[in-house]
C-alpha cells in the first residue's frame, strides 16, 4: 500500500511538473536542496547562489547553513538599483569562480526568474543548474510563471508553499540524473519515507491539477499586485518597483520604521509578515529595513483585489501610529471583522479527483 501510495505521488508530480522523474521522499525543502547537490557534486566542490540579504535562501550557500561548510559558496547579489537580477553580473561571477552549480531560485524575490537565462549561462561555465522553486511551485504549475523544468539539471520544490500541500519537498529532475538523486535522498541523507506526508502530498498533487487551483494562483497575483497598487499609493517603496508573483518586498527607510518593529506592532494588529532585508540593506539581517508580505493565505480565504486595498490601508495605519497602541488595538478590531467575512476553507478537495487510491 505505502509503495502504490508514493507511485501515485510521484506520478501526480511528474505530470503536473512534466518532468522525466520525481523524488516525493524529501522530508522538507532545506533537505531537498542538500540532497540535490550532494547528487550532482563533492563536498569542497563550488555553489553559487542567490544571498540570503537580496533574497536567497539560507539553503543556497548562506555562512550559517551547513551548505556553505560542506560546499565552497561563491553568492550572486541583485543588482542594488533595481533590486532585480543581473545576468551579467551572474555570468561574469560564474566565469571568475567558475562553480560547480548554479543555483536558481529564491525566497524573497518579487519577480519572475528567468531560469532559461540561468540554464545558459550553467551551460557555458560548465555548471549544473539546480533551480529551487519552492516559493512559486503553485504558480508554475498554473501556468503562470516559466517552468525551470526544461532548463535545470534538478528541481527542487517544497510542496507547502504556493503548491498549499502538507509541509515536504520534492526533487524532480531528467531521467539521467534519477538514480543519482533517489540514492542522495535516500540512504545518502535520509531514513525511511514519512508515509502521512507523502499521502498528503498526494492529494495537494490531486488538487493542484485542477481548474480550481489555476483560478486561485491567478488571483494570488491579481491580490499582490492589487495590494503593491495601493501601497505605492500610501508611499511606500517597493522593491524593483512592484511585483509578478505571490510576494511583495517593502523598503520601510523612507517610514522611518524598522522592519521588527513594524512586524511585531502588525501581529499586534493580528497581520502576519515577516521582517526581512532588503537589497544591500544598511541595516543588520536581525534588524532589518524591509517587511515582506504575502496574498497565498488571504487569497485561500477568498479575499480579492477589494480587500487587498483594504488591508494596505490598515499596514498603512499601522505606519502612521506606530506608537500609539490603540491605533493598532483599532486596527486589529477591522482586521478581525473582514477575517469573520472570509473564514478558513474546511477543506479544498474537489469531487472525483481526491481519491488517493487511483493510479492515473
Ligand atoms: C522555504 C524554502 C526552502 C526550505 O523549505 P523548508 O521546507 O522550510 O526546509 C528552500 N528553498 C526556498 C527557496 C524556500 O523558500
Amino acid at each position: 500500500m505505502t509503495d502504490l501510495i508514493e507511485r501515485i505521488a510521484q506520478q501526480r508530480a511528474k505530470k503536473l511538473f512534466k518532468a522525466e522523474h520525481a523524488n516525493v521522499q524529501p522530508y522538507s525543502g532545506s533537505v531537498a536542496n542538500l540532497a540535490a547537490y550532494s547528487a550532482l557534486i563533492k563536498p569542497g566542490d563550488t555553489i553559487m547562489g542567490m544571498s540570503l540579504t537580496d533574497g536567497g535562501h539560507l539553503t543556497h550557500g548562506w555562512n550559517v547553513s551547513l551548505t556553505s561548510r560542506f560546499f565552497k559558496s561563491m553568492p550572486y547579489t541583485v543588482d542594488p538599483k533595481t533590486g532585480r537580477l543581473d545576468f551579467n553580473l551572474i555570468e561574469d561571477l560564474a566565469k571568475k569562480h567558475h562553480p560547480k552549480i548554479i543555483i536558481s531560485g529564491a525566497t524573497a524575490y518579487p519577480r519572475e526568474i528567468d531560469f532559461e537565462i540561468f540554464g545558459q549561462i550553467a551551460k557555458k561555465v560548465g555548471a549544473f543548474h539546480v533551480s529551487d522553486i519552492a516559493h512559486i511551485a503553485g504558480l508554475v504549475v498554473a501556468g503562470i510563471h516559466k517552468s525551470p523544468i526544461p532548463y535545470a539539471d534538478i528541481v527542487s520544490t517544497t510542496t507547502h508553499k504556493t503548491l498549499r500541500g502538507a509541509r515536504g519537498g520534492m526533487l524532480l529532475c531528467k531521467k539521467e540524473h534519477a538514480g543519482k538523486v533517489d540514492k542522495a535522498v535516500f540512504p545518502g541523507l535520509q531514513g525511511g519515507p514519512h508515509m502521512q506526508t507523502i499521502t498528503a502530498i498526494a492529494v495537494a498533487l490531486a488538487e493542484a491539477d485542477t481548474p480550481e487551483f489555476v483560478a486561485y494562483a491567478k488571483q494570488i497575483v491579481k491580490n499582490s499586485k492589487a495590494l503593491a497598487k495601493k501601497l505605492l499609493e500610501h508611499g511606500f517603496n517597493l522593491v524593483t518597483g512592484g511585483t509578478d508573483n505571490h510576494l511583495i518586498l517593502i523598503d520601510l527607510r523612507n517610514k522611518n520604521v524598522p522592519g521588527k518593529k513594524l512586524a511585531k506592532a502588525l501581529d499586534r494588529a493580528r497581520i502576519e509578515t515577516n521582517y526581512n532585508t532588503i537589497p544591500a540593506d544598511p541595516a543588520p539581517p536581525a534588524n532589518p529595513s524591509g517587511l515582506r508580505i504575502g496574498t497565498p493565505a488571504i487569497t485561500t480565504r477568498g479575499m480579492k483585489e477589494k480587500e487587498c486595498e483594504m488591508i494596505a490601508g490598515f499596514i498603512n495605519k499601522v505606519v502612521e501610529n506606530i506608537d500609539n497602541e490603540s491605533a493598532i488595538e483599532e486596527v486589529g478590531k477591522e482586521v478581525l471583522l473582514l477575517c469573520s467575512q472570509f473564514p478558513v476553507p474546511e477543506h479544498f478537495i474537489i469531487p472525483g479527483k481526491n481519491n488517493i487510491l487511483s493510479e492515473e
